[in-house]
């Protein structure tokens, strides 16, 4: 399978992630939330050295979030793309809005569902996974490494 590849809106920044993905997921969390301006953020985890920038690696910018949490961002154009944390080391989560090719897996599940905003009914039957720091973003038996 050919990687998937993705960019930022300006194309600044332009990476590709090899598959098979960790896992997609769509998070609820209120700092996706306000990151992004949406009312949630799906996002794929790939183990890190799945991951690569190939252009632009000079525009990324980075804000923690949180402690141990770091957002990347385009500092041309605003695109919030990457996350990382030292809660899931070696992985990368990327922002499924900024891919071009499509993924190996559509979206599993719902994360930190309790912090939903109220403006949006999410009726697509995908398990909804609930508080924040409570353990894992997603129950180990949909971390599939296969496809
Ligand atoms: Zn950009
Ligand atoms: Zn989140």
């Amino acid at each position: 399978m050919n990687p998937v590849r993705g960019s930022c809106l300006c194309e600044g920044i332009r990476f590709e992630l090899r598959m098979p993905s960790k896992w997609v997921a769509h998070c609820h969390c209120s700092l996706c939330r306000r990151a992004h301006g949406a009312p949630f953020v799906t996002w794929v985890g790939v183990k890190a050295d799945q991951f690569r920038i190939t252009a632009g690696t000079e525009l990324i910018g980075t804000y923690h979030s949180t402690p141990g949490a770091s957002r990347r961002f385009c500092k041309t154009c605003g695109s919030p793309l990457f996350f990382e944390s030292q809660n899931w080391p070696d992985e990368v989560h990327i922002a499924v809005a900024h891919l071009k090719d499509p993924l190996d897996k559509a979206p599993q599940a719902h994360v930190h569902y309790d912090s939903k905003a109220d403006w949006i009914v999410v009726k697509d039957g995908l398990p909804l996974h609930g508080a924040p720091g409570t353990g894992p973003l997603l129950p180990n038996n949909t971390q599939k490494s296969d496809n």
